[in-house]
């Protein structure tokens, strides 16, 4: 049966598309309603509703990052308010300047409970900061509440879409035919506040993620987000979040007097180099950079007089240490740092330098942002400075750990991999600031 018939016989329009209680609703919420509503199965989808999945697709995901497939359900329900596509699109909703990290981000459905029932779900829950439903205050979940599997999505191998392997359905016949998905009046308010709140926070702050996959990558953006706006906060339970786990959290404060003519880093430092190479760096780093490098002698003395670690071996390996200072310059080697810190800070050093026709919109955006702040490659330096002295301190224990295999032996030498999440806040006419979350990994590499 082709489109086209399936559509005369199915008169009148297939069932959801009425949406007067799905305010903020997602495209996913929206399909997933149909689906319930109309009992369709996989092969019914392209046929009634003009989606096209493939075999073993992810619904959700289809429908949350695709266009094409948003764009076919807004021609097949035509008429309602919902498929105004200003709440399908997840930028309108992404509270953070530059480009949404989808190579870099776990994307799985949340949702909540309440708002399931009704096949209810908004890119709202899905994101940075929203841990509960702003109108039912029930916690946001990834996982079926009966058996904790993730929720799958895939309609060619569920019998019924949303209801989990384990047989329980979250979703409701009769709340999904009435299509309300909570309290008008809350929902418009939270979702108003919210989409105007996401805007200027857009504009003032630009997340930098880290060049590599990060499976902890939510602990960090929940935590970036900071402070949400009063009424989404009211049930959001706030407070000022601790980080979680093992997750170490760096703010940077420019001075109040900053002295404009110290040395500044070279915009050909080396440091925008995405290949290990050696620094040039300004003077002025030297002493951070030794600070590190004592430290660790310091802990290195320690395991060598208990015994852990041959004296030998133990200043062979040392004498490698990256630091050098020669003249006015610090000379550093790159190489001790793990791939995903050089490749982050070479994203941030190569701000630095004049803009280049190559540069992508979203780089050239990004240094138009730095260059518009009186303060700004000020701030971004001092970003980079501060990559470099964790990178440095957590690189270094594992490049050394690989030379001196025993080192693993002893407890206290734990060498660590942390990927840097970086918010840089640049509010015009004030002091612009920046935080730094380092998402512990697990394993050396
Ligand atoms: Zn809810
Ligand atoms: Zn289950």
């Amino acid at each position: 049966m082709n489109a086209v018939t399936a559509r005369t016989l199915l008169s009148p329009a297939p069932l959801g598309g009425d949406g007067i209680g799905f305010l903020g609703a997602s495209a996913f919420s929206v399909l997933h309603r149909a689906i319930r509503l109309n009992f369709l199965r996989g092969s019914d989808l392209h046929a009634i509703l003009g989606v096209t999945l493939r075999k073993g697709d992810d619904l959700f995901r289809r429908m949350t990052r695709f266009e094409p497939q948003q764009q076919a359900l807004a021609t097949t329900f035509p008429s309602h308010d919902f498929t105004r596509r200003t709440y399908w699109r997840c930028e309108n909703w992404w509270p953070f300047g530059g480009p949404i990290p989808w190579a870099t981000l776990p994307w799985r459905l949340r949702i909540c409970p309440s708002c399931m029932r009704s096949c209810y779900h908004s890119m709202l829950f899905q994101m940075p900061g929203i841990l509960r439903c702003p109108w039912h205050g029930d916690t946001l979940i990834e996982c079926c509440p009966r058996c904790d599997r993730a929720f799958s999505m895939d309609l060619g191998r569920q019998t019924e879409l949303g209801r989990c392997d384990c047989g329980h359905d979250l979703v409701d016949y009769v709340a999904t035919a009435e299509g309300v998905g909570g309290p008008p009046a809350r929902m418009s308010e939270a979702i108003g506040t919210y989409l105007c709140w996401a805007k200027a926070n857009r504009k003032e702050n630009w997340l930098i993620a880290p060049e590599g996959w990060d499976g902890f990558a939510w602990s960090a953006l929940h935590h970036l987000c900071g402070r949400l706006p009063p009424n989404l906060n009211r049930v959001q339970g706030d407070e000022g979040r601790e980080p979680e786990g093992d997750m170490v959290v760096e703010a940077i404060h420019l001075e109040r007097s900053l002295k404009f003519g110290s040395p500044r880093l070279s915009p050909n430092s080396g440091l925008e180099s995405f290949q290990p190479s050696m620094a040039a760096l300004p003077v002025a780093w030297y002493t951070p950079l030794a600070a590190v490098e004592h430290q660790l002698k310091k802990m290195l003395g320690e395991l060598a007089r208990s015994g852990t670690v041959d004296k030998d071996q133990l200043s062979q390996a040392t004498v490698c240490l990256p630091t050098y200072l020669c003249g006015r310059r610090v000379f550093f080697q790159t190489e001790c740092l793990h791939r995903v810190v050089l490749r982050t800070m070479a994203k941030l050093g190569s701000t630095l330098s004049a803009a280049s026709e190559s540069r992508m919109d979203c780089a050239k955006e990004f240094y138009a942002l730095i260059n518009r702040h009186s303060l700004g490659r000020h701030l971004l330096e001092r970003c980079i400075r501060q990559m470099l002295l964790r990178g440095f301190a957590d690189g270094v224990r594992v490049v050394l750990g690989r030379r001196l295999p025993s080192l693993y032996a002893s407890a206290r030498w734990k060498p660590v991999v942390r990927y840097p999440w970086l918010l840089l806040n640049l509010p015009a006419g004030h002091v612009p600031s920046a935080q730094i979350n380092w998402t512990l990994q697990r394993g050396t590499d």
